[in-house]
């Protein structure tokens, strides 16, 4: 599924890049392999990654402790902001772009989860996938290994009701 609304610009790879640099870091901390940066006028203003389990954290997606480490910007800045997260965002994640008028985001994929990409599209963002091998590999690895954190990061049960196999 492509949701790209017009090619990615030449610095989107190394933006994501560093994304995918933070998510590395979270798995190294025993964390969930999700990584974000937010990007202003071509420089970054905040790094996140994924830090529910490192921190016993409800809200702390990547894109949030990105959001967070970035501080307070004002309405102006926001909408010149590029959003870079190596996986969709989630409902959660999503919303916080839009209520600050986030202009674009850019994803690693969303094969592992896909956020309301055409409601996000529908208020204006514009949002580019950019198909990432890399962030597939690490995340489909966390999830075979870990499949219970990430079911609960993701607010879900774990049960499909498509194989019919109940978690043990
Ligand atoms: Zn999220």
């Amino acid at each position: 599924m492509s949701t790209s609304t017009s090619p990615p610009a030449a610095s989107d790879e190394a933006f994501l890049g560093e994304a995918i640099a933070q998510a590395r870091q979270g798995l190294a901390e025993g964390g969930i392999p999700i990584g974000s940066v937010l990007v202003v006028d071509k420089q970054i203003v905040g790094r996140g990654h994924n830090r529910r389990v490192q921190a016993h954290s409800a809200i702390l997606h990547a894109e949030m402790d990105c959001f967070e480490n970035a501080g307070r910007l004002v309405a102006a800045t926001y909408a010149r902001a590029t959003l870079y997260s190596t996986l969709s965002p989630c409902d959660m994640c999503s919303g916080t772009a839009l209520l600050y008028g986030i202009g674009r985001i850019v994803i690693g994929e969303n094969e592992t989860f896909t956020g309301p990409e055409e409601y996000v599209q529908r208020r204006g963002v514009e949002l580019v996938n950019l198909n990432n091998a890399e962030c597939k590999t690490l995340m489909a690895d966390f999830i075979t290994a870990n499949p219970e954190l990430w079911f609960e990061d993701i607010g879900e049960t774990g049960e499909t009701g498509e194989t019919g196999e109940s978690p043990v």
